[in-house]
């Protein structure tokens, strides 16, 4: 029998812990960090913001709100946060997760994309240098 959601809050409610990311040289924040504390399971979620497509904001941006596009595909740049650069790849139709994914985009995410999101990124690193 599987484990009821009250089951595994018990069970994962005190076991929580940070990663040592201060340990990290690549972790671009310091300073303490901790968990948040877990919300006990609801009887129904609320509704995720843009769920099945509905009133998502990203789903009714046009193409020029992205940095790049294609049929496929669409790369967002995140709201400034102080690192050179954030960048958010987002399928262009609606899926809620990544386990949604159909396996030909689940396989282009994994191979195709990790590439090609480094490759941006040196890309606007050399545009910046340059500028
Ligand atoms: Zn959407």
């Amino acid at each position: 029998m599987s484990e009821t959601p009250e089951e595994l809050f018990a069970r994962a409610v005190d076991a929580l812990r940070m990663p040592p990311v201060q340990e990290w040289e690549e972790f671009p924040f310091d300073g303490e960090m901790r968990p948040r504390a877990f919300l006990p399971p609801v009887d129904t979620d609320e509704p995720r913001n843009g769920e099945g497509g509905v009133d998502c904001w990203s789903c009714a941006q046009p193409d020029e709100a992205f940095i790049w596009t294609n049929e496929r595909w669409r790369l967002l740049p995140a709201k400034p946060n102080g690192l050179p650069v954030v960048v958010l790849l987002e399928t262009r139709e609606h899926y809620a997760e990544p386990g949604d994914l159909p396996d030909d985009l689940a396989a282009e995410l994994g191979d195709v994309w990790q590439a090609n999101l480094d490759r941006v990124a040196e890309a606007l690193r050399s545009e910046t240098a340059h500028n």
